[in-house]
């Protein structure tokens, strides 16, 4: 078997010596316990927080440890009366081969409802993230403006096709114009504007004309800066993600910070963060209404392969910097 461990606590951006590939034995399952085999391991940019030990609100991995995921694995071997072999479940197996598990927290995947790897995808994690933040705290109504940033990723393009379900306009931002055209024409935004564009701010005025009512913040950085002079009166603002700072190595107060509280206060804004655990009862709803949306095509996914475990550390350094172009799985066996 084999595992990918967190060899350092990176500084900045991560790199290959902060991972290090191991062997290991296959496990044997003990009383009540089933073997795992790993069959897609999600990579997700939340990863990059549980490698550093600052203060969070989750544990960091610690240094030696199996790095962490979600993953869709399939059941080997079980003395669990609640799992038979062959039976495919979501779990949180990490970066490796082969896991146990005492069934807590394994949740079975119906392989014949949707493709398996849906389940850490659209149908999981990132799908029930925007789903969430979008409508519990974004409340976007008919006829507003919802713009959100990543939007050719995993919770990003959900965000955008849920908006339009419920009537608002989706104004997207991603990175290059290979992912702007797709979010356009297969994820159907009204529109997308490359975020690396020096002219960001002014296209994206035009791409608002009556301004923004719900900013789903997934980035930070240069974009929430073209966004937040654009707030109408009584936006809403989800802190889903910050990716552009999740490398920094020191935060800096912006000199317009206080330009940005008088605009809170005037503006009436709502700004509130989230972590997608804090919606845990709205899981019924979510997957009821996300499964509905896939089966009739009204909510669109794509996802980004990268085949064998030992690739997984290159291409999270790559979703960190939008080399990836939708959900970013890793292939680690076959289904
Ligand atoms: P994505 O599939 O969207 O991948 C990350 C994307 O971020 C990259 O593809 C890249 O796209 C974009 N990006 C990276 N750096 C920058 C930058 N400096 N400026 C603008 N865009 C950048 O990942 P997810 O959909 O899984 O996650 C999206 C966000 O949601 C992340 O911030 C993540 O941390 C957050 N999240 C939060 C959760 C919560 O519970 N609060 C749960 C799940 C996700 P591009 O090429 O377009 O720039």
């Amino acid at each position: 078997a084999k595992r990918i461990v967190l060899a350092a606590r990176p500084v900045g951006e991560p790199k290959p010596s902060d991972f290090r590939l191991e062997d290991y034995a296959v496990p044997t399952p003990g009383a009540g316990e089933v073997l795992l085999r790993t069959i897609w391991l999600s990579l997700d940019p939340y990863m990059r927080g549980r490698m550093s030990d600052g203060p969070s609100y989750a544990q960091p991995v610690p240094v030696g440890g199996v790095m962490e995921a979600g993953t869709v694995c399939e059941v080997v071997a079980s003395n669990n009366p609640g799992f038979a072999a062959g039976d495919i479940v979501l779990a949180r197996a990490g970066w490796q081969t082969h896991a146990i598990s005492d069934g807590r927290g394994l949740a079975k995947v119906d392989p014949k409802l949707a493709p398996i790897s849906t389940a850490v995808g659209v149908l999981g994690m990132p799908g029930m993230t925007a789903y969430t933040g979008l409508l519990d705290i974004g409340q976007p109504k008919p006829g507003e403006t919802v713009v959100v940033a990543a939007a050719s990723g995993a919770v990003g393009s959900a965000v955008g096709q849920i908006a339009r379900i419920k009537g608002a306009r989706a104004i997207g931002i991603a990175g290059g114009k290979d992912k702007c055209d797709y979010v356009k024409r297969e994820f159907g935004f009204d529109d997308c504007l490359d975020h690396r564009d020096p002219d960001l701010a002014a296209k994206l005025k035009d791409a608002c004309p009556k301004g923004i009512d719900v900013y789903f913040e997934n980035v930070g950085g240069p974009v929430f800066e073209a966004v937040f002079p654009l707030f109408n009166a009584f936006a809403r603002m989800p802190v889903c993600g910050l990716i552009a700072h999740y490398n920094d190595t020191q935060s800096v107060a912006p000199k317009w910070a206080g330009a940005m509280m008088r605009n809170v206060l005037t503006k009436r804004l709502t700004i509130r963060g989230f972590i997608v655990s804090d919606f845990a009862s709205r899981h019924g709803d979510f997957l009821k209404d996300m499964s509905g949306w896939v089966r009739d095509g009204k909510v669109k996914y794509k996802e980004f392969v990268t085949e064998g475990l030992e690739n997984a550390p290159d291409a999270f350094m790559g979703l960190l910097k939008g080399a990836n172009f939708g959900k970013q799985l890793v292939r680690v066996g076959p289904d």
